[in-house]
């Protein structure tokens, strides 16, 4: 098979299906139609083999990822997700490889009603990069910026989960065999909160997406708007592997550090807290109110009421004051 060939069969399997895309792959570039009063929002992302996923993830995995984290970006703006484009290096051309990989990637792709309308494909060491574009009503998007002293600070999901599958595949922590599937799907199948995204979008006054960790991705809330926070680490939410399975010193370091949970970080002030709660009501994706703005600049820590220190740098280990 070759490389058009290949492109035929596996890229252009989905058929176009929103009214928006003009043309879709198989020219030298793809026509959308750009809607009015909207703007669009923009992000690319890239996941390199052995660095953003392990060397052995399933090609399914490795397809769903890829479109997830993208659109994880879009959901933390708030946007509808709307046209993918789809770069790609592969070492070689294996059709099962690619038959599974794009059942990940256009299953999610169904879900959200996103078309792939064109990209690249190249020979080279595994990698893959995705630009995903989406919409918004023009004038309404959320940004890192605009979180206020005495706003309250929101989390979906639960913490930590895909940080725990990446130490046990690492060899660092034992899990009991029975908890490893499941630990291992959070790490591997990040559900992009995009409903939850346009859902806030007229309530919060900044959001972020948790790619790097919980005190990593705050700072950037906080360094955007000019403020700080408090956590209160009673109220991380964990999952229930995770509470009955590994000691709470650890599992709070990994709720506050680890990488790739994709769950979405969001501001809201006091006057539109109801209002928010209120329409995340009809949806089922677990919501947390952990903590609030404050005008400090930094980023604290309580646990029983009390301050606690805790170790920003890392996984390693937070320290009782
Ligand atoms: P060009 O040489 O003009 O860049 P290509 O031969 O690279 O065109 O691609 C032909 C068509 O196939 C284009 O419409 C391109 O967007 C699409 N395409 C190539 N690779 C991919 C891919 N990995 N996913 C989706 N569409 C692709
Ligand atoms: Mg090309």
């Amino acid at each position: 098979m070759k490389e058009f060939e290949l492109i035929k069969h596996f890229f252009s399997q989905q058929k176009v299906k929103r009214k928006d895309v003009v043309l879709g792959i198989g020219d030298d570039c793809a026509v959308i139609a750009p809607v009015n009063n909207h703007h669009i929002v923009v992000t690319t992302d890239t996941l390199v083999a052995g660095v953003h996923f392990p060397l052995n993830t399933s090609p399914k995995a490795i397809g769903h990822k890829s479109v997830a984290v993208n659109l994880s970006d879009l959901a933390a703006m708030g946007a509808n997700p709307s046209w993918i484009s789809l770069a790609i290096t592969l070492p070689v051309i294996d059709e099962s490889w690619l038959t599974e990989f794009c059942q990940g990637v256009f299953e999610l792709c169904e879900f959200y009603n996103v078309q792939l309308i064109g990209g690249d494909t190249t020979q080279g060491p595994l990698s893959i990069t995705i630009t995903a574009q989406g919409l918004t009503p023009a004038g309404s998007y959320l940004s890192r910026a605009g979180a206020k002293p005495g706003d309250w600070l929101y989390v979906t999901g639960e913490l930590g989960d895909a940080a725990l599958a990446l130490q046990h595949i690492n060899g660092e922590v034992e899990l009991n065999s029975n908890f490893v599937e499941a630990i291992k799907e959070r790490l591997d199948y990040p559900a992009p909160r995009v409903l939850v995204g346009q859902t806030i979008r007229d309530y919060a006054s900044s959001a972020i997406d948790l790619s790097d960790g919980l005190i990593s991705d705050l700072g950037h809330i906080c360094q955007a708007s000019n403020v700080g926070a408090n956590i209160v680490l009673d109220a991380l939410p964990l999952s229930k592997i995770m509470r009955d399975n590994i000691l709470t010193d650890d599992a709070i370091n990994l709720a506050l550090s680890g990488g790739d949970d994709y769950e979405l970080l969001f501001t809201v002030s006091e006057d539109n807290k109801v209002g928010l709660e209120t329409a995340l009501l009809h949806l089922t994706t677990q919501v947390t109110c952990i903590g609030q703005i404050n005008a400090s600049k930094t980023i604290s820590t309580t646990l029983n009421n009390k301050p606690i220190s805790i170790n920003t740098a890392g996984f390693e280990h937070f320290t009782r004051k």
